[in-house]
Parts: structure tokens; sequence; C-alpha cells
């Protein structure tokens, strides 16, 4: 057996990777073992999560903010860009907007304010769209909190609690974040941490691919992941790789450290052997044709349908100047569940925290090294999704999907079929 063999067979088994088995994996070139690569990532993702592909919008709330980012619209002295911050009746709407289209979960995006402020206008926004639409998941991307800030949340019932670190070279850190509290490298690197530490259930983790050399991010990332299985006992429940974009009035328009699509698709292959238990997401910064490829090398979140500006499902002329980045992916919601569908995959707008069954982070990981998420999972996007088709302007879709429902069950043991057929 080949040291690359010895490696896959070892991830295809669910078992955490060494740094050096990482580096090997980085450096592989040559098409056979790249596919060797993405088959591996591909076999692991379905052993854990099956064809479910989980589905999501963003909200963006405000795009006012008190750092400033070289790579991003939203920073402070960007006097380019229109400013806006939602209230909590518009930041509904935009919800009852997606809800509309069938989207059950969302996640809240925001330029950063003075902490109280934004936790303050969080919990009502929460609240108020929990209590106004069937949006049952809300995901949101604060800034680093303290460990009561972070407790306050958790105990309101938030979901997923994302903060990446965007770099982990200190001094690229330094140099792409001019001024603000971001600017604090420390702060930010231990949120995770303090996240956990007051109990909360669900995180997030990512870097922002383009700024520095990525096997040094990925390298540190995965070190990052594995300080916390360590430490709590748990890792990140969402792990995302967006890669720099361009965006109005950010002087990084260009990456200085690009990653080029086959380097990038490498990475997500790499990610899911590493960590098998997490999802693993991509967003609509990536073109629908790299998002195909994507899905076939592990990913197992997307978000869909995406506007990247305040209010920009009711106004989506806002988006020129008004949003964080510009998207890639402009297909609507109903055209991706089409495509995944047509695809053999299973499009779904719940995952197992999201109701039936809740469990926590330390049982997740433990069930998805047993393989038992898989049909978790799969019950809550069959049901999902067929809530989603009851709509009937949704037939023509349904009827794919008629056609394609019992592959979504092919590997699933008697047993765990007949609970998925129970569950869902
Ligand atoms: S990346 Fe975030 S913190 Fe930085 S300028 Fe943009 S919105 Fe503000």
């Amino acid at each position: 057996m080949s040291s690359l063999d010895v490696i896959l067979s070892k991830a295809k088994q669910l078992q955490p990777l060494e740094p050096h088995e990482i580096s090997r994996l980085m450096a592989l070139e040559g098409p056979e073992q790249q596919q060797q690569l993405f088959d591996a990532a591909l076999e692991v993702k379905e052993k854990v999560f099956g064809k479910r592909i989980l589905l999501f919008a963003p909200v963006y709330i405000s795009n006012e903010c008190i750092n400033d980012c070289l790579y991003c619209g939203f920073r402070r002295s960007n006097t380019q860009l229109i400013r806006r911050t939602l209230s909590v009746q518009e930041t509904v709407e935009e919800a009852r907007r997606l809800e509309k289209e069938g989207h059950r979960r969302l996640l809240l995006v925001s330029g950063e304010k003075p902490r109280k402020d934004l936790v303050a206008l969080l919990e009502k926004i929460i609240i108020a769209v929990k209590q106004n639409t069937l949006i049952r998941s809300i995901q949101v991307n604060p800034p680093p909190l303290s460990v009561d800030e972070c407790q306050r949340l958790s105990q309101a019932g938030y979901g997923n609690y994302q903060v990446f670190q965007e770099t982990y070279h200190w001094l690229t850190y330094r140099k792409v974040h001019l001024t603000g509290p971001k600017r604090v490298y420390q702060w930010r690197l231990e949120s995770a941490e303090r996240a956990v530490r007051a109990g909360w259930n669900s995180i997030g983790m990512g870097i922002l691919l383009g700024i520095f050399d990525y096997r040094y991010e990925i390298i540190s990332l995965l070190s990052h992941v594995r300080y916390l299985e360590n430490k709590f006992g748990i890792g990140p429940r969402t792990i995302s790789l967006p890669r720099l974009r361009p965006a109005l009035g950010a002087p990084l328009q260009n990456a200085p450290a690009p990653v080029s699509d086959g380097d990038f698709l490498k990475l997500l292959a790499i990610l899911r052997l590493a960590v098998p238990y997490a999802e693993v997401v991509l967003s609509t910064r990536e073109s629908s044709a790299l998002r195909d490829r994507a899905l076939k090398v592990g990913i197992s979140q997307m978000s869909a349908g995406s506007h990247t500006s305040p209010g920009g499902y009711s106004n989506p002329a806002r988006e020129e100047n008004e949003s964080q980045f510009y998207i890639a992916d402009h297909r609507p919601l109903n055209e991706i569940v089409r495509e995944l569908l047509s695809g053999g995959y299973l499009p779904s707008f719940s995952t197992v925290e999201d109701g039936f069954c809740q469990i926590t982070m330390k049982e997740f990981i433990q069930l998805s090294r047993q393989g038992r998420i898989r049909q978790l999972v799969t019950a809550n996007g069959v049901r999902s999704l067929e809530g989603y088709l009851e709509d009937p302007s949704r037939s023509e879709i349904k009827s794919i999907w008629l056609e394609k429902r019992e592959d979504q069950f092919t590997g699933l043991s008697d047993g765990m079929r007949r609970e998925v057929c129970l569950s869902g």
C-alpha cells in the first residue's frame, strides 16, 4: 500500500488525520491521485451525511461596521457604499420572502456594532422572526463575544455560532484589519473556546482563503479544531472556506494569495476527511459550475438564492451599491433544488438540531463515527423536502423527487430504513 492509500484508508474509517498526513494530502498532484482523494472524500461524506445537502440563506441586517477590513465592502472607511440597518420589522419582511421561497434556515449577518447593541438587536430579531414566520433555525455570525454574552444568546436558543478567524497568520491579520475591535487577533482566536465554555452546543469555524498561503491556513485551522476536540471533546458543527471575492470599495479586489479552483476543491476534500463530522459549507461566492463540482468532493451544506445586502430580498437593486461582496451563483432556490434532485442529492431544509431530534455536539460526533447521523439527517431531509414540495407551484420538482425517492434509502440497513421512514 502506498502512503496515500494508508492515509485515505484511515480517513475512510473516520479516524482523525495527523498534521503530517494533511500536509501529504495538500501536496498531492496529478489527476489520478486527486481523483483518489475526491472519491475518498465523497465516500466519507455519504457515510456520515448520506446524499443530504442542507440549504440555507443569509439575511443581512446591517452593512454599517466599526471595523476596517481591506477585503470587505462594509468596512467603515468605504465611502462608496450606501449604509443601511434594517428595523426588526424589515428583517421579518426579508424572512417572510425567504419563507415563501421555501427556506426554513437563515443565517443572520451584520457589520460589527458595539457588542451590547448588537446582542440586543439579534435577540429582538430572532424572537420576531420565530414568532412571525415558519423559519425554524437561525444561525448567527456575530463578532466574538464574551462568555457572558455567549451564555445570554446560547440560553435564548440560538443556532450555530460562527466566528471565522479569516487568517491565522498574525502579521497578515494585522495588515488586513486596519482599525476597530476586530484588529485584536487573540480575542477572535479564543472566541470558539469562550462559546464552548458558555455552553454553546454548535459552533462554526472558517478562514477567508486568498489572504495568505492556504497551506498555512489549513494546517492552522485543523490544529485549532484538534485543540478544541482534545480540550472539550467537541469540534465545529460547520466549517467554511470562503474565497475572497471582489467587493465595492474594497482595496483588496484580487487575492494576494490566490487559490485556484483545483486547489480549492482539494482543500474541501481534505476538510471532509480531516473533520468528517463537520458540515462543510459552500456559499454563493462560488459559481454554479464550481459548486456542482464541490458536491462531488464532500460538501454537505450550501446557501441558495442569496442576497448580500440589507433588504436585498425585498429590493434586489440594492445589491449593486450596498452588498458585502458580489456573489457568483445567481440561481434561485427552486432551480438549485431541482438540480440537486436531478443529480441524485437530497436537498434539505432541516437538520438534526432543528426540532424533532435535538442532540448535543458530543453526541453528534459520536453518532457520526458510528455512521448513525446519516439516518437522522436523511429522515429530516425527506421530511423537510416533502413539506417544501406540498406547494402546488412545485409540482414539476415533486415529480422528479417521486422518481428519485427510493434511491435515498440505498445503502441503509432495513432497521435504519425503517427508522428513517418512521421519523420522516
Ligand atoms: S468583514 Fe466584517 S468586520 Fe470586517 S468590515 Fe466587513 S462586516 Fe466589518
